[in-house]
């Protein structure tokens, strides 16, 4: 029988440790933190599935249309197809293992509006759905644990790839953070969900312990990675002293507003830019908007929830609440909130194909660190189940693909790096609006860190990725081109073979 080796443990990582071991295989689940540290504990606003609780003819179909539009038809369709069909399946799934989502009057799962959705497609458990989520398949994974299928390991962060002598992947070097020592962790197949590259850029919304470096040594020893360019940033976060933190899209979804002060009195610059879905357009048109009326940020721009009930905000947002009393010293019920986009999430990543698989035999990726399902922009509540439906996935196929029995030979010294140093550099090259200068810039400064660093190389090639793609698309906008260009409705594919190759797919 096969063997699999999970590494990252947050909602991928887990969703792929379960399933595996639901088929019996053994599996090997390595983590530098425990999962209810990970950074899927963080979501909020909640998973979307076109459950049609709110009698609006919600459909597969439309949740499919809504996930293509705000991913400008660059993310892979039958992959897409999939995940919305088996969108309901994985909320009564996650319901049977314990999450608890709010309910309406009627009893049915609550579902609430998200930006870029035509139809109240988002469930979610308060605002706190990822640590109900979490909570749930932790107590899956230990049951797990307890029959003898799943063998945890912490505190271990990744090293570099084993692979045979024909280049297959059969495990992965890993450190001990305790101790410093180096453990192999050998299998038939690896899955790698170690999150997004948050660490890259210093102060995102989301993990400084998700640093990109699995993503980045896989990178330098042969895996492709797609789509660095697209980087989401959320329109609504707030700075506090060591990160930016998150006012949930959820705040809009139950009618927050956006404004400015013009002459003293406020400016609802969505509502008059696009009177249909004002504050509900996707992140990337809101972020820009944004952007554009506070004149590149040197106007305050606010968030206003005040009109809203004080028991909506306590119960339907009450992480909002928090954030704001908390860390600014503010009650949203009362002030409207300062808030600026910042960066959230990764589209790009490791390059797999719809059934998870990267270009490297026996070697799997799944969640954030991979890229699949979101093209140009991600959905809000996307993530979520991109994650475990990917998870579900890789697991899958990781144990139809690869038959027990790998000959292991090279594994190779490992080394290992931690530099953040890139952070400056990649935030002014990488912001909401890019410039061939500013990216050209970018890469001379990296060159000047003058080191063979696995990271400093993923941050080249999100540069190089972002100068290839000459138009605007997504969270991709070039003020050197700023139109959609048809010559690049594909993704960037970047692959290292002692030089950074971008090609269009
Ligand atoms: C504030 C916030 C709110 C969000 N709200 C929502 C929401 O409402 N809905 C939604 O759909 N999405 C939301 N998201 C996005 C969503 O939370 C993530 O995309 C999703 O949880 C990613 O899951 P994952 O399992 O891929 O990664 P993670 O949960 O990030 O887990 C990564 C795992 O890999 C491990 N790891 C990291 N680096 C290494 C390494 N070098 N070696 C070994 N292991 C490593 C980590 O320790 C962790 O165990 C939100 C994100 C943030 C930041």
């Amino acid at each position: 029988m096969s063997k699999i080796i999970v590494v990252g443990a947050g909602i991928a990582g887990l969703t792929a440790a379960i399933k595996a071991s639901e088929s019996g295989v053994p599996v090997n689940l390595i983590s530098p933190d425990f999962s209810e540290r990970s950074q899927s504990v963080m979501a909020m606003g909640g998973i979307n599935a076109s459950l049609n609780t709110k009698g609006e003819n919600d459909s597969v179909k439309q949740h499919f249309e809504d996930t293509m539009n705000s991913g400008c038809w660059i993310n892979d369709e039958n992959a897409v197809w999939k995940l919305t069909s088996n969108a309901p399946k994985i909320i009564s799934w996650l319901e049977r293992l314990g999450t608890s989502f709010t309910r309406d009057e009627k009893g049915n799962v609550d579902l609430r509006y998200f930006g870029g959705q035509k139809k109240q497609r988002t469930a979610y458990a308060g605002a706190r759905t990822g640590k109900q989520i979490v909570t749930s398949l932790v107590n899956e994974c230990r049951k797990k644990e307890a029959e003898g299928h799943v063998k945890r390991f912490t505190p271990f962060r990744f090293v570099s790839l084993i692979f045979t002598d024909e280049k297959e992947c059969c495990g992965v070097n890993c450190i001990n953070e305790n101790t410093g020592e180096i453990k192999s962790f050998t299998g038939d197949a690896v899955i790698l969900a170690t999150g997004g590259f948050n660490n890259l850029f210093g102060r995102t919304s989301g993990s400084i312990h998700n640093d990109g470096y699995a993503t980045a040594k896989a990178f330098t020893q042969g895996v492709e990675l797609a789509n660095l360019e697209m980087i989401q940033y959320h329109p609504t976060t707030v700075k506090t002293p060591v990160k930016r933190m998150l006012i949930t899209e959820a705040a809009r979804g139950e009618g927050g507003k956006l404004f400015i002060l013009k002459d003293g009195k406020p400016w609802y610059f969505m509502k008059e830019w696009y009177p249909e879905q004002a504050e509900l357009m996707p992140r990337d048109v809101v972020s820009r908007s944004i952007y554009k009326a506070s004149d590149a940020g040197r106007k305050e721009v606010y968030l206003d929830i005040t009109h809203l009930d004080e028991k909506t905000i306590k119960e339907k947002l009450d992480e909002v609440y928090d954030v704001c009393m908390t860390y600014l010293n503010l009650n949203p019920i009362e002030e409207p909130i300062p808030i600026y986009p910042g960066i959230h999430y990764f589209m790009g990543g490791i390059r797999t194909d719809e059934n998870h698989k990267t270009n490297i035999n026996g070697l799997y990726a799944a969640g954030e660190c991979s890229c699949q399902y979101h093209g140009a922009n991600r959905l809000g509540g996307n993530s979520l189940l991109g994650a475990i439906h990917g998870g579900c996935i890789a697991a899958e196929n990781a144990i139809l693909e690869n038959p027990q029995g790998k000959i292991i030979s090279d594994i190779v010294s490992p080394d290992r790096y931690e530099d953040n140093r890139t952070a400056d550099i990649m935030n002014k090259s990488m912001g909401i609006y890019r410039s061939e200068d500013e990216l050209n810039n970018a890469l001379m400064e990296l060159d000047k860190i003058n080191e063979d660093n696995a990271l400093i190389l993923l941050a080249r090639a999100c540069i190089i990725s972002a100068l290839e793609r000459k138009e605007s698309r997504g969270a991709h906008q070039r003020i050197d081109y700023p139109q959609s260009n048809e010559e690049f409705k594909k993704s960037t594919c970047v692959r290292y073979d002692g030089r950074i190759r971008v090609s269009f797919k």
